[in-house]
């Protein structure tokens, strides 16, 4: 039988079911927009990868970050958020309403869009980083810093944030390896000076890594290769518990880049301290638009701020 790619019409969709879209949903729903969620492929967003979220307020023993998009997404679903497994392939902003095509073929159309499709942290790519994924490698030092207290670590990278990721682990960890390709660091001065500063940071130039290695316990280190390429090309060694990346975030934003205003990382560009794009109806929230801070809390917070934006733009406020 033939499917028919019917279009639905709702008065919010929200694309995206991290902290971001599951708070936005939770607010929407609260006043009366009945919201449409998709999840897309990750339901429950990045945390859904690590174990032990410690920073989010309200979970005084902790919890593990599944658990806590579980409890994001009952607690949307309690107040009627339509919660759907599906993802948006491509998007028609030049309404409104605005159009959204799903994997599935169909359509939906909206009075108003929240975008909080998060944002991707970059990898190197070796098997054995997937290997020890969360057993010892992260992309995360505020998230996951605090499991390597008084051991050592590793952070690739010579930007700005894995001199900030390599600072704040400085201050918990007894040695912090900075691997950086090149022979000088990305980062403002001003960070450079503070990792220069830093007595337990040791900056490795022109070092690139190999591969990782431990046991099936955890990791136990990297081997690096300094000067790939050059006449004194030298395999070396360094033993840590923790690798952390720091090589930059890709936001999730392709599918929107025909219509909305983005920065040069791919962010998308809110108007303010709002969620507002420069669509009127379409607004978004969480990693997606924040290269900054990148967090639980700070994703559920702009959620909120998303609802409240939309809601104000539906009642032509
Ligand atoms: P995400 O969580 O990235 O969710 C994006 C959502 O968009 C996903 O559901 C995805 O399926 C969906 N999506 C993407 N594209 C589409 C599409 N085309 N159609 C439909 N849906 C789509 N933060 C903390 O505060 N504390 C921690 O301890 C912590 N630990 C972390 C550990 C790890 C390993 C990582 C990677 C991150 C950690 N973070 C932590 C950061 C935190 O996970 C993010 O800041 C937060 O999840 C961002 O929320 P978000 O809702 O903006 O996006
Ligand atoms: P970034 O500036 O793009 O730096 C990424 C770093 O990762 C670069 O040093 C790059 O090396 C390295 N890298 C990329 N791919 C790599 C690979 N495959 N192997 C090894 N190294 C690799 O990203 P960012 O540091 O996340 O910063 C993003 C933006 O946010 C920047 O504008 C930054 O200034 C800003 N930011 C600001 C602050 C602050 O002001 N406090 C904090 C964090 C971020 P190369 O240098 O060789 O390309």
């Amino acid at each position: 039988m033939a499917t028919d790619n019917a279009t639905e019409k709702v008065k919010c969709l929200i694309i995206g079911s991290g902290p971001a879209g599951y708070t936005a949903a939770i607010y929407a729903a609260r006043a009366n927009l009945a919201p449409v969620l998709y999840t897309g492929l990750q339901q429950g967003g990045q945390l859904t990868t690590t174990t032990e979220v410690e920073n989010f307020p309200g979970y005084p023993e902790g919890v593990t970050g599944p658990v806590m998009m579980e409890d994001m997404q009952r607690q949307a679903a309690r107040f009627g958020a339509d919660i759907r497994f599906g993802i948006v392939a491509g998007v028609d902003l030049s309404g409104p309403p605005h159009r959204a095509t799903l994997d599935d073929g169909n359509s939906i159309e909206a009075d108003a869009v929240i975008i909080a499709t998060g944002a991707t942290a970059r990898y190197l790519g070796l098997p054995s980083e997937e290997q020890f994924r969360g057993s010892g490698v992260s992309a995360c030092a505020t998230c996951d810093g605090f499991f390597y207290r008084g051991k050592d670590v590793a952070v690739v990278g010579g930007g700005d944030t894995a001199c900030e990721e390599a600072i704040y682990l400085a201050g918990l960890c007894r040695e912090v390896y900075l691997i950086v390709r090149k022979n000088y660091l990305r980062a403002s001065k001003v960070m450079q000076q503070r990792v220069f500063s830093a007595p337990n940071i040791k900056v490795l130039f022109e070092h690139d890594t190999a591969e990782l290695f431990g046991s099936t316990t955890g990791l136990e280190g990297a081997r690096l290769v300094y000067r790939r390429g050059a006449p004194d090309e030298e395999t070396r060694e360094i033993r840590v518990d923790g690798f952390f990346l720091a090589i930059g975030h890709t936001p999730n934003t392709s599918i929107f880049k025909e219509f909305l205003h983005l920065d040069e990382g791919g962010y998308i560009i809110t108007d303010g301290a709002s969620t507002r794009t420069n669509v009127p109806g379409v607004f978004a929230a969480g990693d997606v638009m924040d290269p900054t801070y990148r967090q639980g809390i700070t994703s559920a917070a702009s959620g909120c701020k998303a609802a409240i934006d939309a809601e104000r733009y539906l009642a032509g406020l």
